[in-house]
């Protein structure tokens, strides 16, 4: 190693920061840079939906750490620096300054970016996304009494934007194409559910509803639906999926695929090359495939587990997925991955809001999502990962504590 080489990271997100973290945690000493673009230390972004647009907190109680903790661990911290391309065979990353950093190893945590509506109108003043601090505080200084909001997409984070904004008070409006509400991450009876508590908080849910346009003069007053309805608005929020940052990656010559590729070290195509977070499609030994996470835990842990093996750990990254999703005085949460099931199994009742969805593939459990029953999917967990097949009427039977179930 040379005296100007060592750890370079590049993206000062969740994944970027826990990392930097984690390997001066396990013992490395060399030089580590961390390279953001955006002007902020490493923060977690799930707050933005929540926390930051409902209540009135500031943005650095999003924040990892302080900066005094970057200067303590004698972590050299550029922001506001924008990494523009990787030399694999140099080693060498190239900075849009012109600057040029040598590494030993190299980390990409470059996250993602909000897919963008390519419609008329879709640049009009008071047409947000939500990604960054920025889009947080632009979009909370909108939400004032009576202001009709549109969201456009009925994922989680559209959704939790209707909630925060219900309760400033906004009428709101949340258009979704599929005919239920989450429909990517559970399942329709589930969506529903939260299309219903939507509907009974004062929020109007239409879905099998697509947007064609939006117009107005100077700034967006109206949506326009491929029905030809249309609605008067203030502001609208776009929330209808992310993309990995991948174009350095792809450039460099790195193995990409919806995601960087990486094993279940975070390793690359590239040995000295690493990836974890939101871009990295990596191999999970307990699901025996690839999956790219889009989630605050495989943002913290994954990164983690990869600075470690960065720093000579051979300890694989695998952890049965998880996600959280806060709306009114619901917390839905969910685990495994519920894109393949042939049953499902519900334990307890969706009129008391306390109930859990088992997804069953051959009898074994696969995901579930809880909804106020945070314990129910800690056990879930743990059952998923033991891959065992489940007692189908002790799942459904809020009597039999799931804790017996893992026993079995
Ligand atoms: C509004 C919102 C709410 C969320 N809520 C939840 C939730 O409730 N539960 C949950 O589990 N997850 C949630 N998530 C998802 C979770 O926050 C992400 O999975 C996590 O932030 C991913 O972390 P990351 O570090 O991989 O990527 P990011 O957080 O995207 O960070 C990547 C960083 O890299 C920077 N970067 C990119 N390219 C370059 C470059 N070339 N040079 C320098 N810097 C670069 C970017 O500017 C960015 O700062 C939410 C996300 C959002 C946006």
């Amino acid at each position: 190693m040379t005296a100007d080489s060592g750890f370079v990271v590049i993206g000062a997100g969740q994944a970027g920061g826990r990392a930097v973290e984690a390997m001066r945690k396990a013992g490395f000493a060399g030089r580590i840079v961390l390279v953001g673009e955006e002007p902020h230390v490493p923060y977690e972004r799930p707050p933005l939906s929540k926390q930051l647009l409902s209540g009135d907190d500031g943005p650095e109680t999003t924040y990892l750490r302080d900066r005094g903790f970057y200067r303590e661990q004698d972590i050299d911290l550029r922001l506001g620096a924008r990494a523009s391309a990787i030399d694999p065979s140099a080693r060498r990353v190239l900075l849009a300054d012109g600057d040029e950093l040598a590494y030993d190893k190299l980390l990409i945590t470059t996250g993602s970016r909000v897919r963008r509506l390519a419609i008329s109108g879709a640049e009009l003043p008071g047409v947000f996304y939500l990604r960054d601090i920025e889009d947080a505080l632009a979009i909370r200084a909108r939400l004032a009494e009576g202001a009709a909001l549109a969201v456009v997409g009925g994922g989680y984070i559209g959704l939790e934007v209707a909630a925060a904004a219900r309760s400033r008070g906004c009428r709101v409006t949340v258009l979704e194409m599929e005919p239920v509400v989450m429909n990517r991450v559970v399942a329709p009876e589930v969506g529903r559910f939260f299309a219903d508590v939507h509907a009974a908080q004062g929020a109007e849910v239409r879905t099998g509803t697509t947007v064609s346009g939006f117009a107005g003069d100077r700034r967006v007053d109206e949506v326009v639906c491929s029905d030809g309805t249309r609605l008067t608005v203030d502001l609208v929020v776009i929330g209808i999926g992310i993309m990995p940052n991948t174009a350095l990656a792809e450039a460099a010559g790195l193995a990409v695929d919806d995601g960087i590729v990486v094993d279940e070290f975070g390793r690359t195509s590239d040995p000295e090359i690493f990836a974890a977070g939101d871009v990295a499609r990596h191999y999970n030994p307990l699901l025996g495939r690839q999956i790219r996470l889009e989630s605050w835990q495989n943002a913290q842990n994954q990164a983690i587990a990869v600075a470690r093996v960065m720093c000579g750990s051979n300890v694989a990254y695998a952890e049965v997925p998880w996600f959280w999703s806060d709306q009114y005085d619901l917390n839905l949460q969910m685990t495994g991955v519920a894109d393949r099931w042939d049953q499902i199994v519900y334990r307890g009742d969706m009129e008391d809001r306390r109930f859990t969805a088992f997804y069953l593939l051959d009898g074994v459990l696969v995901a579930a999502n809880s909804v106020n029953l945070p314990r129910d999917v800690r056990y879930a967990r743990k059952l998923i990962e033991s891959g065992a097949r489940v007692d189908r009427d002790a799942l459904a039977d809020p009597a039999v504590p799931l804790k017996t179930l893992l026993e079995a």
